[in-house]
């Protein structure tokens, strides 16, 4: 049987002007190049999942605009299921991205029909979805009351939710109580916790005191090229990243939320997953751009075989 997951979140179009040096204020610049890619961390994440096998239904909002008819369709052609995508009377959202010569960039970001996203958006999912999915993945680049809903309404029925807590927004204590496992950066772990998260103890620290004060089930810390920490009622342990020779890390964080589920749905364990999720992230480093670099199922088995073998001979 196929492996069915929900994911609630945003879906953007992302506008890349590639230029010499960044505009100041009231500057016009010659540009080097554009680029136009779809985005947003909740339709990377379910594209993420979709390559990777699993059927996907994604709940969202796009605007009535041509944005929006071009977002719908990149949905589908990666299959993921688009029965819960409703459109709003506004603009789609988008995210304009200077980037200049040195790497640095500069990102503005018009939510739009993603703030639209209500309550009955929900209740009308679960309706259909409750007896469909066992996991529900979401971020935080939608309205607050909606994620803190949607998490108690899943959680309710039996749904275990998943949060990637990106970009960081402060949630309920219950919220937080009620989510099966958070998947922060460094830098959100940070904010989530009050402790400053500089090595691999620090986010041992941090998580444990999220554990053992707020109640959150399990935590994984993802840490780059470190990998991703495991925190949970009995501790935390590293499970060390795949050592590649990355071109792109944008959207390594997308690759590795919905890889992560999508095997904890197939019934692996966490430190299972982690790895699956660590193997998935670091193919997505190996080409540029965010969705376009998702790895398959195939390539990531084929990935985690080749690194089997290699372990056989040391
Ligand atoms: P985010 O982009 O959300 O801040 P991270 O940078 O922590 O997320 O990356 C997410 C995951 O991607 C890491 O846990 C790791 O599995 C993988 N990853 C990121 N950078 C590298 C890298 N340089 N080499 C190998 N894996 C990486």
């Amino acid at each position: 049987m196929k492996t069915r997951i929900a994911v609630l979140g945003s879906i953007h179009m992302d506008y890349v002007i590639v230029l010499e040096k960044m505009p100041r204020i009231g500057e016009t610049i010659i540009g080097k190049g554009f680029k136009m890619t779809p985005g947003g961390k909740g339709a990377n994440q379910a594209v993420a999942a979709a390559r990777l096998g699993a059927e996907v239904y994604m709940i969202g909002r796009l605007g009535e605009d041509l944005i929006g008819d071009e977002l719908i369709r990149n949905l589908r052609k990666n299959g993921v299921n688009v029965e819960y995508v409703k459109r709003a009377k506004t603009h789609s959202g988008v995210a304009l991205i200077f980037v200049d010569s040195q790497g640095n960039n500069m990102i503005a970001v018009a939510p739009g029909a993603d703030y639209k996203l209500s309550r009955s958006d929900v209740d009308e999912a679960l309706e259909g979805l409750r007896n469909l999915v066992d996991f529900l993945l979401l971020q935080l680049e939608i309205p607050i009351e909606v994620v803190e809903y949607a998490i108690r309404r899943f959680s309710e029925e039996g749904i275990k939710v998943v949060l990637n807590p990106a970009p960081y927004q402060r949630l309920s204590r219950d919220s937080l109580a009620r989510v099966f496992l958070a998947t922060p950066n460094e830098i959100e772990l940070e904010l989530m916790s009050g402790i400053r998260v500089r090595s691999v103890e620090d986010a041992a620290r941090a998580g444990e005191k999220l554990v053992r004060e707020i109640g959150i089930r399990n935590i994984v810390v993802t840490m780059g090229a470190k990998g991703a920490i495991i925190v949970d009622e009995g501790g935390s342990r590293l499970i060390p990243a795949f050592e590649v020779e990355p071109v792109d890390t944008t959207g390594a964080g997308d690759a590795f939320n919905g890889a992560l589920v999508v095997a904890l749905a197939r019934g692996r364990s966490l430190a299972e997953a982690v790895r699956y999720a660590n193997a998935a992230a670091a193919l997505s480093t190996l080409k540029v751009g965010a969705q376009e670099a998702l790895p398959t199922s195939e390539e990531v088995e084929r990935f985690l075989h080749r690194y089997r073998i290699s372990d056989n001979d040391k």
